[in-house]
Parts: C-alpha cells; structure tokens; sequence
C-alpha cells in the first residue's frame, strides 16, 4: 500500500488526500494551522464556468472538472455523512445592451457543441427563470445550468469527514512528512517552492466577501456588475469578491468590502436589508502562469505540488485531485500541458 502525506488541510490537500484514500492508499494529512486556515476556509464557493468560446486545454479541463463534481460530492457526503452543500442550481447574468444580446447568442450557440449537450447557456427574458429579483437594460438575461455551488466551509467538514471514515485524521502541527509527500500549502506554498527554485513561481491575490442572511437556496447565482451573488443551501447568501494584488494584511476587511456591499444591496432588491452575517477575506494562490500547478517538486524525488488555484479552486479540485492520485499512486502523468511545475519554470 503507497504511503501518502498530505501537507496543507485546504481544499487541494482535502480533496486529494480523499481521492487517494478512498482508492486504498495510507494517507496522512498534515496541517499547520486548521483545516480551511487559507483561502478554502472562505464563503463564496461559486463553481462557474469559463466563457464558452476561444476554448483552450484549460476551458476543457474545467469543464470536465465540473461535470465531475456532482458525483464527486455525493460520494464524499454518502462517505463521511455531512454535506458539502453542492448543488448545479445554474447563474443569471443581465445584459447591458444588444452588443451584449448577440455576444451572448453567440456564446450560447458554441455552448451546444463546447458544453456536449450536457448544459446549456440560453438567452431568455428577466423573469423567466425563478430566483432573487434583478433587472437587466434589455430585458433579457443569460441563463446558464452548468453553474454550480457549494459551501466551502461545508465542504472542508464533509472531506474531513469522509477521510475520517477511511481512517484518515488530519494531523496539526509541525510534523514532518514520509513516504511520497503532496505539498498543497496554498499561498506559503507557492513562496516556500519560488524560494527553493529561485524563481517567483506565483503570488497572492488578496479577496474580500461578505455572507447575508437571506434563504435562496434554490434559486440561480447571479453575475451582475462584476459581483458574484451566491444562495447557498442554508439560507445564506454570500457575495465576492474584490481583487487585490497588493495588500498588507491577509484577513482584514476595508471599505472595499464596504463599497461591494453597497453595490449589491442596490443591485438586488432581495439583499437590501438582508442581514450581514460575516465579512471575510483570504488570499488566492495564483501561479505564474494562471492555471493550477500539478506535478513533482523540481529536485526533489519523492515530493509533489498541487497549488494555483486561484479564482477557480473549487471548481478545479474534483479532477486535479484525481490527477494527483494517478501521478502518486501509479505513476500517471495525465497533467495538462501548462499545468506542470516545470512548465511554469519554463515561462521565466
Ligand atoms: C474572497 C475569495 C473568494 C473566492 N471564491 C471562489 C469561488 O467562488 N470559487 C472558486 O472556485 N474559488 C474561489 N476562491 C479561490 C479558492 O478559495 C482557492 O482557489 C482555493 O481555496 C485554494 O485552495 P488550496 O487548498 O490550494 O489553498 P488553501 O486553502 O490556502 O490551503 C492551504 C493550506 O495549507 C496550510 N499550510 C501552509 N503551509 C503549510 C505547511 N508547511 N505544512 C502544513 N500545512 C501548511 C495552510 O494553513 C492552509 O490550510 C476564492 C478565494 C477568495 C480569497
């Protein structure tokens, strides 16, 4: 039986530690701080799409990510017995004007063919899809069913959870790892990996949100003047995120939040006077290179990266968790073209 340690307790390290347990290797999980210490330990969890054109190996990979959510997250609920909050309960997004209209017809036209029938991404007037109340310049919106959500911090419990079901305990502390190691430490890690290449392999971009009390548990996301509107399936409503790349405090909230806060309150009529349950920040893992990092430690046999998240981590996390399993339990090298840790070196 391969001996597996897993360092880092967010969804990267969670996940893969459960797609590695769950096909029968011993697997440790170390965490330095708590689990969801990081930027998975947030309340957005939106598990939206890339625009369906210019569609790359990136696009692809995402949108085989998210077909495979849904099972994923059954399995790891029915596993371990608590729930992750996932739901495919699509988006809405208004358009501005025609230019916006044909785009969108557009879009929806390569939707047949990129989304494979299994989602569409249709043009339909404000209205007709059941949700929070918005309203759109020309009277029509996007509505797509291949949005999905889930509650971060939900799903890091029905992980541990499920890993605890196959014996699997996440560890806290310093404590050094064996057998092949999975580094996926999020922000420190990408510093830890620059610092021993020598190259600045990534960096961190800051993110500010806030939950409401409001139930729209079934109800379609919203994208809306740059603003992500999530009803999560307990009666929360949770709206990202701001982006900063330059920051001093990791976890601190400011008037940017306050000012994204104004702005949903006036975009969405069922958010006015919703109550404010939480303000939140945490800092994005982003590669050099924008898209997750997969692969070995460069000079270091035996050890492995899954980091680079960024913006789509949530999304992300059902196949590059599989891809982990294959690369340290076989030996599988089905990582991406771009997604590899050399293949970021390579663009310095
Ligand atoms: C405001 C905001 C909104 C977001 N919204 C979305 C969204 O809607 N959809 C989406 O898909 N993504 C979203 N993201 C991005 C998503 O949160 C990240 O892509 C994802 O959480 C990255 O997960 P991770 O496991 O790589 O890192 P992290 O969650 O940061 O986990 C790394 C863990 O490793 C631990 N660690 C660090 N060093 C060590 C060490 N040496 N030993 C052991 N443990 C260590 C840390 O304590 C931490 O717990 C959002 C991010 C932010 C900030």
């Amino acid at each position: 039986m391969a001996q597996i340690t897993v360092m880092g307790a967010g969804i990267f390290g969670l996940t893969a530690a459960w797609a590695m347990a769950r096909r029968g290797a011993s697997v440790r999980v170390i965490e330095a701080v708590r689990v969801g210490a990081g930027s998975s330990g947030g309340i957005v969890g939106a598990l939206a799409p890339h625009v369906p054109e210019q569609w790359n190996a990136k696009k692809a990979f995402q949108f085989d990510s998210l077909m495979m959510a849904e099972a994923f997250w059954r399995d790891v609920a029915q596993s371990g017995g608590r729930d992750p909050g996932y739901a495919r309960t699509g988006r809405v997004q208004p358009l501005a004007d025609e230019a916006a209209v044909a785009r969108a017809v557009e879009r929806g036209q390569n939707a047949q063919d990129l989304w494979q029938g299994l989602a569409v991404w249709n043009v339909v007037p404000v209205g007709s899809v059941p949700g929070m109340r918005l309203s759109s310049p020309t009277g029509l919106i996007i509505h797509d069913t291949l949005t999905a959500r889930m509650r971060p911090r939900g799903a890091a419990e029905a992980l541990v959870a499920a890993l605890a079901s196959k014996g699997v305990v996440v560890e806290r502390g310093a404590v050094a790892p064996e057998g092949r190691v999975l580094w996926a430490t999020g922000v420190q890690g990408l510093e830890a990996l620059g610092a021993d290449l020598g190259q600045a392999l990534g960096n961190g971009v800051k993110g500010q949100a806030a939950l409401f009390r409001a139930d729209f548990r079934d109800a379609p996301q919203l994208f809306a003047d740059a603003l992500h509107i999530i009803p999560h399936a307990d009666g929360t409503v949770a709206v990202g995120s701001t982006s900063e790349r330059d920051y001093n405090a990791p976890d601190t909230t400011d008037a940017q939040l306050d000012d994204l806060i104004a702005r949903t309150r006036a975009l969405c009529p069922d958010l006015a006077d919703a109550p404010l349950l939480e303000r939140w920040a945490g800092v994005r893992p982003r590669s050099r290179s924008r898209a997750p990092m997969l692969g070995e430690w460069p000079g270091r046999p035996g050890h492995y990266v899954l980091n680079g998240g960024f913006k789509i981590g949530f999304g992300m996390a059902p196949k590059l968790a599989e891809l982990a399993a294959d690369l340290l339990l076989d030996g599988e090298d089905g990582v991406p073209d771009g997604f590899r840790v050399a293949d970021s070196l390579k663009r310095q």
